[in-house]
């Protein structure tokens, strides 16, 4: 019999909360983590995210507050939630807010990139959960603004990717700053030794709860393969996201994954001079810059984001349609990360690899870790030449097109009603594949016209794409 939140001993607030959300069952990890945790147990979640970690933490945690029902403390807070990017504390945030709406929870998150004078402002009268990231709130405790006594709760999120991050000094830190008497929620994808020497300092006899998403991520989301020589790889792109080169699914939000920034920044500017507008994500981007990014992105207005790993971990976006890996990950792990981004709480998802020649060992790591099967998909027609701007920039006839889309694994072709012989197993619908956004208008999509189809060969592209084209070599 499968468990219910019903079954979980929640407060009524908590349960109308969930109604709200359209819950209809707890997670494994929420199944497993919510009953030890209401009973007042320190928990060690090794899980990521995409489990409902953060609703298997809140939920119980707001419970907690409500039955302790103690005074907000002055320039504190009760529960304290420490996360590593500023995207994940928003999120969190957000989920706090959701789910304590009801219970009458003040919530507040403090990330590095604002102004801290905004924050020792609004946590001066203390708050019920703050959503803190490391650095930010070591700042404030610094300055006297803030103090860590009033604490009931502490949570570690993706306690891993805080150390990736350099945290680590900032933890251990933060550890003796807390009172003894707490409880701990530590949560982290993976278990190093460094990680495991900080459940130790941190949890008293914690229960273990462990998700493994991969198997269960992997089995919602289509993989594909293109094998593609490194050079090659911006004009494949290219094709697809101008729809000149179809691929299985519908798009709605395509996020892009580079392994550098610099990559992730190479990969924009090629677009826009393609006119198919992105955005980039990653670590060197400034805070306002990041958050125009994902809203953009949420909204669809500007849906293509290429990111790099640091920065799209934990984030958490409905509808993402299609994960690209532009360049292969070196970590399986990471790669699962990364794919985990599409599938998101029970929906389909399609993720394409594009795998270079010196990548191929990844590509084994990853296949023997994740049992991941790939379904290969051919290059376009006349790739090469397309690539060295001498091939042909229209795209593709429709029946040309049908050729490229990969059989139902069934056996049988998809039909076009079928979104033209989308979707690898036969789930998706939705006739056309279109560009991502549903092929609204965009600024610079509209600007760029007809000469999207890969290479340089942009036809009325090239004229005006001449001077960025020439800047862009510079900095290459
Ligand atoms: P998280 O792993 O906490 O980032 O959650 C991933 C996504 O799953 C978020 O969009 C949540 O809103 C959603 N989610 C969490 N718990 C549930 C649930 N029990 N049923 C459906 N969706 C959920």
């Amino acid at each position: 019999m499968t468990i219910q939140f019903s079954d979980l001993g929640l407060s009524q607030p908590i349960m109308q909360a969930l109604d709200m959300k359209g819950y209809k069952e707890p997670t494994p990890i929420q199944a497993q983590a919510i009953g030890p945790v209401l009973g007042g147990r320190d928990l060690l979640g090794i899980a990521q995210t995409g489990t409902g970690k953060t609703a298997a933490f809140m939920l119980p945690g707001i419970d907690r507050l409500r039955a302790a029902d103690k005074q907000i403390p002055f320039k504190s807070c009760r529960m304290l939630v420490l996360a590593p990017t500023r995207e994940l504390a928003g999120q969190i945030a957000q989920s706090a807010k959701d789910y304590g709406a009801l219970a009458g929870m003040k919530v507040h998150s403090i990330v590095g990139g604002t102004s801290v004078n905004k924050d020792r402002n609004k946590l001066h009268r203390g708050t019920d959960i703050l959503v803190a990231t490391p650095g930010r709130l070591l700042d404030l405790i610094d300055q006297k603004a803030f103090n860590l006594s009033g604490v009931e709760i502490l949570v570690l999120d993706e306690a891993d990717q805080m150390l990736d991050l350099g945290f680590i000094h900032a933890l251990r830190r933060i550890s003796q700053l807390v009172p003894a008497e707490r409880q701990t929620l530590f949560f982290s994808a993976t278990m190093p030794g460094q990680i495991k020497e900080l459940v130790g300092k941190y949890c008293n006899d914690p229960v273990t709860v462990s998700v493994t998403p991969a198997a269960t991520t992997a089995e919602r989301i289509d993989q594909y393969l293109f094998m593609v020589q490194a050079d090659e790889k911006q004009s494949l792109l290219d094709l697809i996201l101008a729809g000149k080169h179809e691929v299985p699914g519908k798009f709605e939000r395509v996020l892009v994954f580079t392994r550098t920034k610099h990559g992730a920044d190479r990969v924009v500017k090629k677009l826009a001079q393609r006119g198919i507008a992105a955005n980039a994500i990653h670590g060197n981007k400034s805070q306002p810059q990041r958050v125009r990014a994902l809203d953009e992105f949420k909204r669809g207005t500007t849906p293509i984001l290429v990111a790099t790993d640091v920065a799209a971990r934990g984030i958490d976006i409905p509808g993402v349609s299609h994960v690209i890996n532009y360049e292969l990950p070196n970590v399986p792990e990471q790669y699962v990360h990364r794919i985990g981004r599409t599938a998101r709480a029970g929906a389909d998802g399609v993720a394409i690899a594009f795998c270079a020649e010196d990548e191929r060992a990844y590509l084994k790591d990853i296949r023997k870790q994740t049992d991941a099967e790939f379904e290969r998909l051919p290059l376009p027609d006349n790739f090469r030449a397309v690539v060295e701007g001498v091939g042909p920039t229209k795209p593709a006839p429709k029946q040309q097109r049908q050729r490229v889309q990969p059989k139902r694994r069934d056996g049988q072709q998809s039909g076009a009603k079928q979104g033209g012989g989308q979707g690898g197993r036969g789930r998706r619908s939705g006739g056309g594949q279109g560009r991502p956004g549903g092929g609204k208008p965009q600024g610079q999509q509209a600007r760029g016209g007809g000469g999207q189809g890969g290479g340089n060969q942009g036809g009325a592209n090239r004229g005006g794409n001449r001077r960025r084209n020439r800047r862009s070599s510079n900095d290459g």
